[in-house]
């Protein structure tokens, strides 16, 4: 049977401990009891965890054996700030994908009064990310930045750089992503509902990112974020 998976909120040695809303969820839900065991990601790996002690807003687990989990290659996912309940979705689901870095940015498009709010998103979307994380058995939830203007965005230093684009009617995503020409990190960036403007792509292009296609439909940006995730997904992982 496959135990569920947590992420510690606090490691020391062979104890790591879950607190807060994150204990209580365990407690009330999952009613764990002194001596259940369960997968406990410790940040860089992943060890069987035995309840030591369930307290008020406290679960504390002796560590154990480490146990196998996924290895992930490094995919960065730039994410223009659109409506928050389908950007949330795309947070969710690219970390079920693998993303291990999510830097939100602000468009030129991306709507003013989303812009103005997103900072204050920040945690909501760790926390979804964690969630996430749990779920698809991560041994840690992506980073996620707090969101940046795309100036910024452009001058990550990442292997391989790549802008979805619906413009794009010569390179195809599948086409330029070769772990050979990676090194294993790709940097994906998706543009916010109304697209990059003419000045955007232009950038990207200066700052020396591949402009790239998913295929000719026009995506919206929360399917683009998971398309172009798989798509890369698909070359670089292995078991
Ligand atoms: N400008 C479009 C919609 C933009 S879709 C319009 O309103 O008609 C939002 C983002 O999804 C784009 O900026 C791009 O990054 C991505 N996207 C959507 N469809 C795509 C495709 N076929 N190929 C590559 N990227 C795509």
């Amino acid at each position: 049977m496959t135990r569920r998976r947590f992420i510690a909120d606090e490691v020391s040695g062979d104890r790591a401990a879950l607190v807060g809303e994150h204990a209580g969820h365990l407690v009330r839900v999952l009613r764990a009891r002194v001596g259940q065991e369960f997968d406990i990601a410790t940040g860089d790996v992943v060890r069987r965890g035995r309840v030591a002690s369930v307290g008020d807003g406290r679960v504390e687990f002796e560590l154990g054996e480490e146990v196998s989990s996924v290895g992930l290659a490094e995919i960065t996912l730039v994410l223009a700030v659109f409506k928050f309940d389908r950007m949330e979705w795309a947070i969710e689901k690219c970390t079920e994908l693998g993303v291990s870095r999510i830097v939100p940015v602000i468009a030129r498009r991306t709507d003013s009064h989303l812009a103005a709010a997103s900072a204050k998103r920040v945690e909501r979307w760790r926390r979804i990310a964690r969630q996430a994380s749990e779920q698809s058995r991560r041994a840690a939830p992506p980073e996620i930045a707090v969101p940046i203007k795309l100036a910024e965005a452009l001058t990550l230093q990442v292997a391989l750089r790549i802008v979805l684009a619906e413009s794009e009617e010569r390179t195809l995503l599948r086409d330029v992503v070769r772990p050979d020409a990676s090194g294993g990190a790709v940097a994906l960036a998706v543009g916010p509902e109304g697209g990059w403007t003419d000045d955007e792509s232009q950038s990207f292009g200066q700052a020396g990112w591949i402009s790239a296609s998913l295929g000719n439909t026009i995506l919206r940006a929360e399917t683009a974020a998971m398309a172009a995730t798989a798509v890369v997904a698909s070359e670089l992982y292995s078991l």
